[in-house]
């Protein structure tokens, strides 16, 4: 019996993976936060929680046999990322990380290195911004913007807001049609967003360029050093195989 894989997920991309080694007939056991109240699940055995921190997942590594992580979590989910690296020490990690955007809709972007200088470079572009970085930065924002009528979207409702901001609730993926009339609806004069990457969240980009809505960017934070890293399924597919073929045997 070959040792598990562990797949840390809630992306779309760690789903799509997670279809495809249970497909190939292989032990994955996808781990998922617990943020969303209904999460997409992917087919195969699924986990729900944190595991402790570092220390707390090295121990589940080591209780379960585990043969090998891909850390498929978003590219914003830097303490998990962190915690694979530190704990994975004698069993294989592979970062699956999609690749940031580009484009033509990316030429009235502003890139910034954190959620606070976002925030400074929204409130001197725009007095009615749209922010679509998720529920756990918010408190960057409040303090400079919290006087803007701001529109909130998040995936999960946040806990307190100021009384200016409109939360709208909602989840990709997104249409081009759809992602215009809500930057047109709220009158909107900047867009706050991650370099996500992916389909899922991209109309808004392209619905902003063509309205001419600047957006301020906030960068991905840096990988873990000495992980190896690749964008794309198909590669981190072949990586399982790859560490889960004994040495010698053809496959
Ligand atoms: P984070 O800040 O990097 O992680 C915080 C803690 O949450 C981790 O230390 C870990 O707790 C737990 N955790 C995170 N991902 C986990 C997973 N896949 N399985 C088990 N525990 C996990 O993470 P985050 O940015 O809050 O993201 C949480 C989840 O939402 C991730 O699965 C991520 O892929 C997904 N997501 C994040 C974003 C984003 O923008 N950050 C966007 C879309 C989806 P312990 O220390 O207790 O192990």
């Amino acid at each position: 019996m070959r040792g598990q894989v562990l797949l840390l997920g809630g992306t779309a991309e760690a789903r799509a993976l997670a279809d495809l080694l249970v497909g190939d007939g292989l032990p994955v056991v996808s781990s998922l936060a617990g943020r969303v109240s209904r999460p997409r699940l992917p087919r195969g055995e699924v986990r729900v929680g944190g595991f402790g921190g570092v220390e707390g997942l090295r121990a589940y590594l080591r209780d379960h046999g585990v043969a090998a992580v891909v850390d498929a979590t978003h590219p914003y989910a830097r303490r998990m990322s962190a915690h694979a690296a530190a704990a994975c020490t004698g069993v294989p990690l592979l970062r699956l990380a999609r690749p940031g955007w580009t484009g033509p809709a990316t030429a009235c972007w502003h890139r910034v290195p954190d959620h606070d200088a976002a925030a400074r470079v929204a409130a001197d572009l725009g007095r009615r911004p749209v922010l679509t970085v998720g529920r756990q930065p918010l408190p960057h924002y409040a303090p400079v913007l919290g006087g803007h009528p701001a529109l909130v979207r998040v995936v999960e409702p946040p806990d307190d807001v100021p009384r200016a901001w409109t939360i709208v609730r909602d989840r990709g993926p997104y249409a081009l049609g759809s992602e215009e009339r809500l930057l047109r609806g709220h009158g909107a004069d900047v867009l706050v967003t991650k370099d996500s990457g992916g389909a899922y969240t991209w109309p808004k980009l392209e619905a902003a360029a063509g309205l001419g809505v600047p957006v301020v960017v906030v960068d991905r934070p840096e990988p873990p050093v000495g992980v190896a890293c690749v964008d794309g399924v198909p590669a981190a597919r072949a990586w399982v195989h790859h560490v889960l073929t004994p040495a010698g045997s053809a496959r």
